[in-house]
């Protein structure tokens, strides 16, 4: 547990408790809480996260692959970890011996599962993901797919936990297709007397403006995160993350000094440049280069100048009283106190609020905050 660097991804585990606490009190004891946990908790770090997500109530841990899952299971050896895309038939011997709930959509797959649970002398569970218009993984609506889910539920050594779709969250008026779809198969295949313990179809957005619509469970990924900015405004949450380095160097530029690169910015005026520590191969966005993205020091925001390098930028300084070597650098914030939030950030290089945190690079540290102290520090090189 050392910090060897000033550039650190700072999670604030009280504040990943009380948005954990605090989905609760919004979907209720009836509903599962499944905590999306993929791309290393949303650039969190997994390991670092998933003790206080336990803790605090979640009932599933959710992932994109089986590699995701596996680490989890280092960490934990009975909590239930979900793979909700699609995993290859050569790596399922692995879902079963490390008793991971797989996302299937085809009777191959399940057969497959279901030879190995037998092996291993085991029951697996399985979820199966049933495509209501998204067109990315799932059994399409037809009776040919039903008839292939009951197959898959005779197979004596899975148990079919659980049937899920997912919005493509378009409209109203198509997410309510989406769900009509999905509730004619369950019907369907329930009067056949095919049930599932959690049928689910909510992601954090639609867990918020489609409260009809969370069945059995939800899958909760952002907004747990507590980032700001979605459709839904303001339910509460607290961002859990704090993007921060430190000033490297401070230097004194003469008017029409170039800095970096093509000397892509040049003074206009005497002004102080700060180079900070950290640059696009930590996960910043290049494209916020020479004046369009910022970072606060002191309270105050300081333009990038210049573009940015692979492990370095330069910041104007100018207008900060009394900066120094060593002062503290928001790079992303909460949006308060001069700070840009990830949704700010995403605006500026238009992409969405999932990229920007999810992309924050495996060369910066994870420390984690309790009580305002350090309870723990990821390295992950
Ligand atoms: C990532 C993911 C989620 C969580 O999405 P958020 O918008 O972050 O809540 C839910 N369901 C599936 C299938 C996903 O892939």
């Amino acid at each position: 547990m050392e910090l060897l660097r000033d550039t650190i991804l700072e999670v604030n585990l009280d504040n990943l408790e009380y948005n954990i606490k605090r989905m609760r009190e919004i979907v209720g004891q009836d509903v599962a809480m499944a905590i999306v946990v993929k791309a290393n908790g949303y650039g969190n770090g997994t390991r670092g996260i998933i003790n206080t997500i336990i803790d605090g109530g979640a009932d599933y841990l959710a992932v994109a692959t089986l590699t995701e899952a596996i680490e989890i299971r280092r960490e934990s050896k009975d909590c239930k970890v979900l793979v909700m895309a699609f995993t290859s038939d050569e790596y399922l011997e692995h879902v079963v011996k490390n008793n991971i709930t797989q996302t299937i959509f085809s009777l191959r797959q399940a057969k497959i599962i279901n030879d190995f649970s037998e092996k291993y002398n085991m029951k697996s569970t399985v979820h199966i993901k049933y495509d209501t218009g998204f067109n990315r993984l799932g059994f399409k609506h037809c009776e040919e797919s039903l008839k292939e889910i009951e197959e898959i539920y005779k197979l004596p050594n899975l148990n079919v936990e659980g049937l899920f779709t997912h919005f493509s969250l378009k409209n109203k008026e198509e997410d309510d297709k989406q769900y009509n779809i999905f509730i004619e198969a369950i019907k369907e295949l329930e009067s056949r007397g095919i049930t599932f313990k959690y049928k689910h179809i909510s992601d954090s957005i639609a867990s918020i403006i489609y409260p009809q619509y969370r069945m059995d469970m939800v899958r909760l990924g952002a907004i747990i995160y507590g980032i700001k900015g979605f459709s839904y405004g303001d339910v509460g949450m607290k961002q859990i993350f704090t993007f921060k380095t430190k000033i490297s160097s401070i230097k004194k530029l003469s008017i029409g000094e170039g800095v970096g690169y093509d000397y892509m910015w040049q003074a206009e005026r005497e002004s102080l440049i700060a180079t900070l520590p950290f640059g696009y191969a930590d996960g910043f966005p290049r494209d916020l280069s020479n004046g369009k993205g910022f970072v606060t020091i002191r309270g105050q925001r300081a333009p990038i100048t210049g573009l940015i390098c692979m492990d370095q930028c330069m910041v104007d300084v100018t207008d900060i009283e009394g900066v120094m070597d060593g002062d503290e650098v928001i790079i992303y914030g909460d949006g308060e106190n001069n700070t840009i939030d990830i949704h700010g950030v995403s605006l500026l290089v238009k992409t969405n609020k999932n990229e920007i945190i999810s992309r924050i690079g495996l060369r910066v540290p994870r420390v984690y905050i309790r009580d305002n102290k350090i309870v723990n520090i990821i390295n992950y090189i």
